[in-house]
């Protein structure tokens, strides 16, 4: 059972990039779960192909789905038919699984420009706070970022491929609960702030 959102007091969105991974992806979902808190992964096609289980686990279980394109390549170096293989074949995977599409998209390594924003039919969301998980591999260092910035409305980057990122969402759920945030998805984010996501537009977070 999801908390349900209190629209006055404060929310965060925790953002996971390029999994679903067999290892640490189910032990994030588990933790979220047992705080009836959602997340919002932002999957690869390449690795969603692998995980159907894991893809329809984040759905039955309240989490979000963003695209994060199918195997990790830099937008801005692409043409038009690479650009739309990148962002059109996760939305197909994503829905083939889970009946569900994906409606936000985060470029990989956050790159783009304004002619690839001008291509890709989805909101843009890119984070607010960077946890900088996948150089540090460093759980305390990962949970010292997030505490020392966080503030309402922010997109937290992470990614659920390490395990000291596993470790620091351990530690970093219930205290952020504790601090008296609600931990959503992006988009019920949105919905609860009464704005629309839309195409052609970039989100680093949802600051009042
Ligand atoms: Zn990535």
């Amino acid at each position: 059972m999801k908390t349900e959102i209190v629209p006055d007091q404060p929310m965060v969105a925790l953002t996971f990039d390029d999994g679903p991974s067999s290892v640490y992806t189910p032990a994030i979902l588990d933790i979220l779960n047992e705080h009836n808190s959602s997340g919002t992964f932002f999957v690869l096609g390449t690795e969603a192909e692998q995980h159907p289980e894991i893809l329809q686990r984040m759905v039955n279980e309240g989490h979000e789905i963003g695209n994060h394109s199918y195997s990790h390549l830099n937008f801005t170096l692409l043409n038009d038919a690479e650009l739309t293989y990148q962002v059109e074949t996760p939305q197909v995977i994503v829905e083939r699984i889970t009946g569900k599409v994906p409606t936000i998209l985060r470029p990989p390594y956050g790159f783009f420009n304004d002619e690839v924003i001008q291509k890709i039919p989805f909101p843009i969301v890119l984070w607010s706070v960077d946890t900088v998980d996948w150089q540090s591999r460093n759980a305390d260092y990962i949970y010292n970022i997030i505490i020392n910035n966080v503030k309402d409305g922010d997109f937290i980057l992470m990614h659920d491929i390490y395990e000291s990122t596993l470790e620091a969402v351990r530690r970093i759920v219930p205290e952020l609960i504790n601090q008296g945030y609600q931990l959503v998805t992006v988009s019920e984010m949105a919905d609860n702030r009464g704005i629309t996501l839309q195409p052609g537009n970039t989100y680093h977070n949802l600051h009042r």
